[in-house]
C-alpha cells in the first residue's frame, strides 16, 4: 500500500525514518508520501525525500502555518524537484481560531497564484488540500483559481456526505484517515460510501489519528495505512485485496511516476 499523507519531518519521525520506512515496508506499505507545511519544513521533506527512496515529498503552506515566513523562490525551486508530487498541503481550517481566516485567506491566494504560474511553465504537479468546516468557503476560491478540480485531493476528510457531495460535484478527489474508524464517526463513512472508485485515496497523516483498532497507540505511522483501507472496504462492502488494489492505482495515477517508482524502490 502507499499512504498517501503522512509528516516524517515532524519531531516524531525526523530521525527515525529509515526505521519507520523500515516498519511500514515489514506491514506492506510500499512507499509514503511526507506532507510539507512551510517553507522550511518543505525543505526538511526534501531532505528526507533524498535520504529514503521510499519517500517523496510536497511543497506547499498549511493554512493552519499560514502566520509563518514564506519563500516562493524555494517554493518554486521546490517544485521542480524530481521527488517533489504535488503542491501541498493548502486549503483553508474553520476548525482553529488561529491564525485567522482572513490570512490563512490571503496566504492560499497568493499561493494558488504561485501554483498557476508554475502550471503555465509546464510544473503540472497536483494539490492536496487541506479543509476544515469551510467547504462553501474554499471551492470557489478553488474554483476560481482556474486549476483542474479533478488534480486536486481533499485529504483527510472529516465531514459529511453533504460535503462530500459537494467536493465531488466540484470535481476534486477525496482522501481518508483513521478518522473514518473511529467509533463515532458514521458520517465520514457515509461520506467515504459516496465518493468513486477512481477518486478515492487513503493515508495516515501520521503522526495524527491513528486507525483502530490501534486507536491508543501514539504516534501514528505508515504502517498503519491499511487499517484505514480495511475501514473502506466494509464500508462499500468490496472485498479488502480489491479495494487496496484500487487505492494504490488511484494515488499512482493522481501523484505520478515518483511515486510509482518509491513502491519499487528496494
Ligand atoms: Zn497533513
Amino acid at each position: 500500500m502507499i499512504d498517501t499523507h503522512c509528516h516524517l519531518t515532524f519531531p516524531e519521525f525526523r530521525r527515525s525514518v529509515a526505521r519507520v520506512m523500515d516498519e511500514a515496508r515489514a506491514e506492506g506499505t510500499r512507499a509514503a508520501i511526507t506532507i510539507s507545511t512551510t517553507t522550511a519544513d518543505a525543505l526538511q521533506a526534501r531532505a528526507v525525500a533524498h535520504e529514503d527512496p521510499r519517500v517523496v515529498f510536497t511543497v506547499g503552506v498549511h493554512p493552519l502555518y499560514a502566520d509563518e515566513p514564506v519563500d516562493w523562490e524555494i517554493f518554486a525551486q521546490l517544485a521542480r524537484d524530481a521527488r517533489c508530487v504535488a503542491f501541498g498541503e493548502m486549503g483553508l481550517d474553520g476548525h482553529h481560531a488561529k491564525p485567522p481566516l482572513e490570512l490563512q485567506e490571503s496566504v492560499l491566494l497568493a499561493q494558488l497564484e504561485q501554483v498557476h504560474s508554475l502550471w503555465n511553465q509546464g510544473v503540472r504537479l497536483p494539490l492536496v488540500i487541506h479543509c476544515r468546516k469551510a467547504v462553501p468557503r474554499l471551492l470557489p476560491i478553488l474554483q476560481a483559481s482556474g486549476l483542474p478540480a479533478d488534480r486536486m485531493v481533499f485529504h483527510c476528510f472529516t465531514e459529511g456526505p453533504d460535503e462530500a457531495r459537494l467536493v465531488l460535484d466540484f470535481g476534486a478527489w477525496i482522501s481518508f484517515t483513521g478518522a473514518a474508524t473511529f467509533k463515532r464517526a458514521d458520517s465520514i463513512r457515509a461520506a467515504a460510501l459516496l465518493v468513486p472508485a477512481d477518486r478515492v485515496m487513503v493515508e495516515t497523516d501520521a503522526p495524527f489519528l491513528t486507525p483502530e483498532p490501534h486507536r491508543g497507540i501514539r504516534p501514528n505511522a505508515p504502517k498503519f495505512v491499511r487499517h484505514v483501507a480495511a475501514c473502506l472496504a466494509r464500508v462499500r462492502g468490496v472485498d479488502e485485496q480489491v479495494l487496496e488494489r484500487i487505492l494504490d492505482d488511484n494515488a499512482v495515477r493522481f501523484f505520478g511516476p515518483a511515486l510509482q517508482a518509491a513502491c519499487e524502490s528496494p
